[in-house]
């Protein structure tokens, strides 16, 4: 119980050594000592024996005289001075302090030696974190409320209110209404500071501020921390309204404490009491039941003699009363049960009085029975254990029967494998173990792709022989965790736990898919069978096992559509995104191979000379089922895993091989630009592949503009990429800065860096001719700013004729976008800008978009 640390010895208590003066020393002296030590009281002493006490509450008595504090210490100390041995409970020196009024103490040793005075503070300071304290609030406790004073109030005035009024502290009110706190301590500071000796002198100058406070709605442990970290005494208690209505002293809490421990003790006595008025009326009653009980009843003495037992025992167990009795218990053991087990058994009865469990005994006639069985150890009224009670019931039966029916009624009969029912049970669990790990769960609906074909052929034997071995092989493919179960038919259901990454559920179903359709020998026949998979997730795609079912249910239908033996995502219009990332980083594993990766190209033009001057390759993929996808939609995937690296090879290849073709044309498009991620180019291998792709493709490194986005380029932290780009500009190769001003770059970095070419983001021109959005003034910036430094600008996403001129007025270098030439593959770019001079013309737009 939480009082138990009241318990402790005093002598266990004392913060720190023995603050002692002589006999003569003045009273400001000593008050001086105390103040220095933050003591809060003096012991003095004559030839090492105490003989008095001065503290701060004898401060108070001082009264007024202007000589006191000139006076030995002698003359006003406390006699004869408490003393308690030191090995006395904290909780009687508690009970001393409260009926006395006294708040220190000395503890000594045996032999009357002071070893150290203990406060009413060590006291509450003992008493740990008290679960009380922590339940009780502040207006529990009901702090007296504060007495105030006016600050300029005289001292000695002050003095005498606290005296007469038996307080420990006294609130000071300054004349803004500011609060500050008077305590004893503050009065020895005083005293030892002069102030008894001015007439003048206003309590307001010795008081301290400002008067801390707490809520009264705080705990009393809190209020309790809060004095003890502050080293102070006394808190005012502020009501809900923020007015302060209470002053706590640590006394209060100590009185609060006091006041529990009477109440939990009487509370203990009547509750033994009721209990024994109950167990009176128990032993009348407990006759009768033990006789007419359906459960076995044996008591035993210690050493388990059987002293008596009950008519359902001899029923039970086949031993009648007079073969029982006088027998040890062991008579009935069955063996099944080892040393380790009754080990257990009897340190369960030790420590907490009883066991509680199933247990093999052996009948009369040597059969074996599983008994509940429940051993009890009974008391004496001096708490002894005396005897013991078993009392058990065979549940042989009831558990065969219960094993039985479990497994009939989760289990499919054919296969072994759980059936519905265990399924959505155990998906039930693996959500809430999920939602404690954080794991995600998969959901698989497993479907026979024309199943129905094989029963009607070949005959229903053999198409259960094929769905036992897909059974032992679907089992076989996951891990003993997950769970496999058969829904009837030819469905099977798979749940998979602990997912740290969606990857693996994607992998598990390929394996599954080619596991599965390994031919089946059955009834001398091989069979060729393929699953179509539905896969749902949580918490994904939903949050109940019933919905889990049904999605992953028509995510099968989906994978039969499209085309079966494969499997499908649950697909919610909202909700799929992550799978489609899924299903995506899985296809785009194999486009690089398939040749399903294209470049269109885009080219940019001389603002002032309608120029073809650049031209940029722009990665696409020709996805079998999707169509064109465009970079914003698999790039970012790419980026995630390590797939950018070859997607990154292969478009630097592929825009070298298409600009070297142009150049052996004799088009002179002046660079070709390729974008660049920061994974690949941070890859290690990234300077010897770029310099065997120019050498194989034949193109001169100055015919080659890389992109990087603002974000990247400006990671100073990454040294790495400053040396790239150095080494890159080293070889002749030309750099520039993509969607520049969505990143916060630092011109003066920006300086250091070997960059040639700032591409201005399209979403800074968009602006234009949008008068809400301001008037370009951040192109017209940027492209100052590009002069200033001396490299060029490009305006992209040129949209409009109105963008267009404006882009010539600021005097932008160059231009790219829809208005001038949109993407295309190569057969199809444009190489000239025809129609430039009318390029302002709105018509203009529909010749060349
Ligand atoms: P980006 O480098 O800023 O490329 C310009 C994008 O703006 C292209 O989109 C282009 O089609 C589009 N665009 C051009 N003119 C206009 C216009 O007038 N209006 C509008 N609204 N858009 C215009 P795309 O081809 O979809 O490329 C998007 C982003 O994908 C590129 O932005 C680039 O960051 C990235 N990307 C493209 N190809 C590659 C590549 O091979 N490797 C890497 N790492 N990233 C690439
Ligand atoms: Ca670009
Ligand atoms: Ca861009």
């Amino acid at each position: 119980m939480q009082h138990h640390t009241l318990d402790v010895e005093i002598g266990r208590l004392l913060s720190g050594p023995l603050l002692a003066c002589g006999p003569d020393v003045t009273i400001r002296e000593a008050a001086r000592l105390m103040a220095e030590h933050r003591y809060s009281a003096i012991v003095v002493t004559e030839a090492a024996r105490p003989v008095g006490i001065w503290t701060e509450r004898d401060a108070l008595a001082l009264g007024t005289e202007a000589a006191a504090a000139t006076r030995p210490i002698a003359t006003a100390m406390s006699q004869p001075v408490r003393a308690l041995p030191a090995h006395t409970p904290a909780r009687e020196a508690a009970a001393l302090f409260a009926r006395e009024g006294i708040r220190h103490c000395l503890a000594v040793d045996d032999a009357g030696r002071p070893l150290g005075l203990v406060t009413q503070t060590d006291l509450v300071m003992s008493q740990g974190p008290e679960c009380f304290l922590r339940l009780r609030t502040l207006a529990c406790a009901k702090p007296p409320r504060p007495h105030c004073v006016d600050a300029d109030t005289p001292f000695a005035a002050a003095l005498a209110q606290m005296r007469e009024r038996r307080l420990s502290a006294i609130v000071v009110r300054d004349a803004d209404g500011g609060l500050g706190i008077l305590t004893e301590r503050d009065v020895v500071r005083a005293v030892a500071q002069g102030a008894l000796d001015r007439v003048s002198a206003e309590v307001g100058r010795y008081a301290s501020r400002p008067l801390r406070s707490l809520a009264h709605s705080r705990s009393l442990y809190s209020a309790r921390q809060y004095l003890i970290e502050h080293r102070m005494r006394h808190v005012g208690v502020l009501s809900e309204t923020g007015e302060l209505t209470g002053l706590l002293g640590f006394a209060d809490i100590l009185r609060d404490l006091e006041h529990e421990y009477v109440r939990e003790l009487q509370d203990a006595l009547r509750e033994r009491d009721d209990a024994l008025l109950a167990s009176r009326a128990s032993l009348r009653l407990a006759d009768q039941v033990v006789e007419s009980t359906l459960d076995g009843v044996m008591i035993t003495d210690l050493c388990g003699n059987i002293e008596r037992i009950n008519p359902a025992f001899t029923r039970l167990t086949g031993y009648a009363e007079h073969e029982a009795v006088g027998r040890n218990a062991s008579l009935l053991n069955s063996g099944r049960q080892g040393a380790a087990f009754y080990a257990m058994l009897w340190q369960s009865i030790e420590a907490t009085g009883h066991w509680k469990g199933e247990i093999w005994n052996r009948r009369k006639d040597g059969t074996i029975f599983l008994e509940f069985l429940t051993i009890s150890s009974i008391r004496d009224a001096h708490g002894r254990c005396t005897h013991y009670a078993a009392i058990f019931s065979d549940i042989t039966q009831r558990r065969e029967t219960e094993e039985r029916l479990s497994y009939l009624a989760t289990h499919d009969a054919l296969t072994g494998l759980a059936n519905r029912t265990l399924f959505t049970e155990r998906i039930a669990l693996s959500l809430a173990r999920a939602r404690r790990s954080g794991k995600r769960v998969a959901v698989m609906f497993l479907d026979l792709d024309r199943f129905k074909l094989i029963n009607d052929t070949m005959g229903h034997s053999v198409g259960d022989e094929a769905l036992t071995v897909i059974a032992r092989r679907l089992r076989d493919a996951v891990r003993e965790t997950d769970t496999v179960a058969r829904l009837g038919g030819d469905e099977f259901t798979l749940l998979i736990e602990d997912i740290d990454d969606i990857r693996h559920v994607g992998r598990t179903a390929e394996m599954l898919l080619a596991t599965v359709a390994a031919p089946i020998r059955a009834a001398e026949q091989t069979l060729f069978v393929t699953p179509s998979i539905g896969i749902s997730m949580f918490p994904d795609d939903a949050q109940s096992a019933k919905q889990l079912l049904m999605q992953a249910d028509r995510a099968m239908y989906e994978a039969k559509d499209a085309g079966k033996n494969n499997f499908q995502f649950f697909a919610a219009p909202m909700t799929s995104c992550a799978m489609e990332r899924i299903q995506l980083e899985t296809q785009l594993h194999r486009a690089i191979a398939a040749n399903e990766l294209l470049l269109h190209y885009q080219p940019e033009f001389d603002v002032k000379t309608g120029r073809f001057s650049n031209v940029e390759a722009l990665v696409r993929w020709q996805h079998p089922q999707r169509g064109l996808v465009p970079p914003d939609q698999f790039i970012p995937i790419a980026e995630e895993s390590a797939l950018i690296v070859p997607i990154g090879a292969w478009v630097l290849r592929e825009a070298c091989r298409q600009a070297r073709v142009w150049l052996d044309e004799g088009f002179d498009f002046g660079r070709i630009c390729v974008n660049l991620s920061a994974r690949q180019c941070l890859h290690d291998g990234f300077l010897p592949q770029l310099a065997t792709i120019l050498a194989e493709t034949g193109l001169p490194a100055s015919r080659l503009q890389l992109e990087l986005v603002e974000s990247m380029a400006m990671t100073s932290t990454n040294g790495g990429i400053e040396a790239l780009l150095l080494e890159l500009a080293a070889r002749g190769i030309s750099l520039a800065i993509d969607d520049f001003g969505t990143g916060y770059s630092s011109f003066r970095y920006l300086q250091k860096l070997p960059v040639d070419t700032l591409k201005v983001d399209r979403s800074f021109l968009a602006q234009i001719g949008d008068p809400a959005s301001g008037d370009g003034s951040i192109v017209r910036a940027i492209v100052a700013m590009a002069k200033s430094l001396g490299v060029s600008v490009v305006a992209e996403g040129v949209e409009t004729p109105r963008q267009f001129q404006f882009l010539r007025e600021i005097g932008c270098d160059r231009a790219q976008g829809f208005l001038l030439a949109r993407p295309a593959p190569s057969a199809k770019m444009p190489r000239t800008l025809p129609v430039f001079e009318n390029a302002c013309d709105s018509h203009a737009m529909t010749n060349v978009s």
